[in-house]
């Protein structure tokens, strides 16, 4: 695994009063990095520092091992994409316009930002016949939030910084939008920094999750530890609410967990899904046992309801 961001006793101070205080972590290439806490706990901040919107008052960030105070800011703006809450659109530039921002600001050239939004679009399941010439005010939320994140996406950062990015969706579009940044995420191995409030999401898109409170970062662990190994007890109140063998349950696939095949069962669930929503399915069905198939639809095994929820139980 290679670093892409290192923090070392990261400090940011207003007055005398540090906001983010002495945080130590890395994030390694490819992977997502999420983080939770309270309102004001300094999470927008410590991601603000990382592209130097704010300037740190102790420590060191490095971005591939090169000091980001001292780097240039053309090569940060290059390398590190921003999406934040909302989506910070620029009202009186159309869709397209907004999309080239930074390309434009790196002096590419117009076939070549042509290029990129049309890719951008149609990654985004935007038709940019459609919505290249429209203006933010004539989509939907939704439609604004992933034209946001493909602005940030545009010059192809290493590096994308997203700030609650999908606050504002509701619960079906934000399901969606997530899947997209998924399949972007293991299409371009972009190493992605996110702020959430909501933990079902930290779960889904978190390689890790790093807790903060009050200026400090209580954990930084990988999903599944920080259920079963909470380092603080205010990580396992914010994480781990009564939910928490359900939130297990959606980290493990099926594939490892199900029973020999059973002949003369009439209903099949993928083996990709994990056994929290296969327990969702089954329960949806009113299925007590199920047969799994592969990515072929080639019957490799069965799972029973019970056995579901003994996984559960030892989660
Ligand atoms: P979070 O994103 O976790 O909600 P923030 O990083 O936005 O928290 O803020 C952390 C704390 O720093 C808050 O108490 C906030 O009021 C304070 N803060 C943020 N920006 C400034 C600023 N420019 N001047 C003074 N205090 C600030
Ligand atoms: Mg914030």
């Amino acid at each position: 695994m290679t670093t892409m961001i290192e923090l070392k006793g990261v400090t940011k101070r207003y007055g005398s009063v540090a906001v983010v205080d002495n945080v130590s972590m890395s994030m390694e290439k490819g992977t997502i990095t999420v983080i939770v806490g309270t309102s004001g706990s300094g999470k927008s901040t410590l991601m603000r520092m990382i592209n130097r919107l704010v300037p740190i008052s102790a420590g060191q960030i490095l971005l591939r091992g090169q000091d980001v105070t001292t780097a240039p800011a053309t090569e940060l703006r290059r390398g590190i994409g921003y999406a934040i809450q909302g989506h910070g659109l620029f009202p009186h530039r159309t869709v397209a316009q907004n999309i080239a921002t930074v390309p434009q600001l790196l002096g590419w050239d117009k076939a070549r930002i042509d290029r990129r939004v049309e890719e951008l679009l149609n990654l985004f399941h935007l038709d940019p016949g459609t919505f290249a010439a429209k203006y933010p005010s004539q989509l939907s939320g939704g439609q604004q939030q992933r034209v946001g994140v493909a602005r940030a996406l545009a010059a192809e950062p290493e590096v994308l910084l997203m700030d609650e990015p999908f606050g504002a969706l509701d619960p079906v579009i934000r399901g969606k939008a997530q899947d997209d940044l998924l399949a972007i995420q293991k299409q371009f191995g972009t190493t992605i920094v996110l702020v959430t409030h909501d933990m079902d999401e930290a779960f889904h898109l978190g390689d890790k999750i790093a807790v903060m409170s009050e200026g400090k970062l209580l954990q930084c662990s990988e999903p599944g530890k920080i259920l079963t190994e909470p380092a603080d007890p205010f990580v396992q109140q914010l994480t781990g609410t009564s939910d928490r063998a359900l939130k297990l349950m959606s980290l493990l696939p099926l594939k490892g967990s199900m029973q020999p095949l059973r002949p003369g069962l009439g209903y099949s669930l993928s083996q990709t899904l994990n056994l929290r929503d296969a327990l969702a399915e089954m329960i949806w069905q009113g299925a007590d046992e199920a047969i799994v198939e592969d990515d072929s639809k080639v019957p490799v095994g069965s799972i029973s309801m019970r056995h579901l929820i003994e996984l559960g139980r030892k989660a």
